[in-house]
């Protein structure tokens, strides 16, 4: 006889769950208090306006990313354009200053000491440790607790 999951909760670890067990062979069912899935991942519409919630960024959007793998085998990028915006966000102070977070790590870098030079040393500390993270590729083939080098 054919096993079988039960998977409570209909967010992306659930509904990945789901399709897992059956890429393995088993008969699954997944549960979901709420009347749509998503979880914390949705969007909706009011008064014309779309609410989208999240996502903002997508971890292994790019294929040269470990991640990239998990989200073809889901079957989630498959035929989809990943938009690299040039902005990540942005901060606008009171005094009218805005700090752009940009996802290019020279421009951010170039943009932080224009806008606080005294802070030049912190900035280029900053800097190398997001330039350290870019180097990371999480081995996924390994559990969670292994990841982290
Ligand atoms: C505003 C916002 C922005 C975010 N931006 C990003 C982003 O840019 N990039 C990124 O990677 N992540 C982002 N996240 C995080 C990401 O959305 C979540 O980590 C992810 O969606 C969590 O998925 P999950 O399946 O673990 O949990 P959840 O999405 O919380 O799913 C759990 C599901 O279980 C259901 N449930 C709970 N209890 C029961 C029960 N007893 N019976 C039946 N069903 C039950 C819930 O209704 C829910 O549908 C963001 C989250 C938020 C809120």
């Amino acid at each position: 006889m054919q096993k079988s999951i039960i998977i409570i909760g209909a967010g992306i670890a659930g509904l990945s769950a789901g399709c897992y067990g059956q890429m393995n062979g088993y008969r699954t069912q997944v549960f979901e208090m709420h009347d749509k899935p998503g979880g914390l991942c949705t969007a909706w519409t009011r008064k014309g306006y779309t609410i989208d919630s999240c996502i903002h960024w997508l971890v292994g959007s790019s294929p040269a990313d470990n991640f990239y793998r998990i989200w073809e085998e889901l079957g989630a990028v498959q035929g989809r354009r990943m938009v690299d915006h040039d902005e990540f966000m942005r901060i606008e102070g009171a005094n009218g200053k805005v700090f752009i977070v940009y996802t290019d790590v020279d421009h951010l870098e170039q943009h932080m000491k224009e806008l606080a030079p005294a802070d030049k040393k912190v900035v280029e500390e900053f800097i190398e440790g997001i330039r350290a993270c870019t180097r990371v590729d999480l081995p996924i083939e390994k559990h969670l607790s292994y990841m982290v080098p």
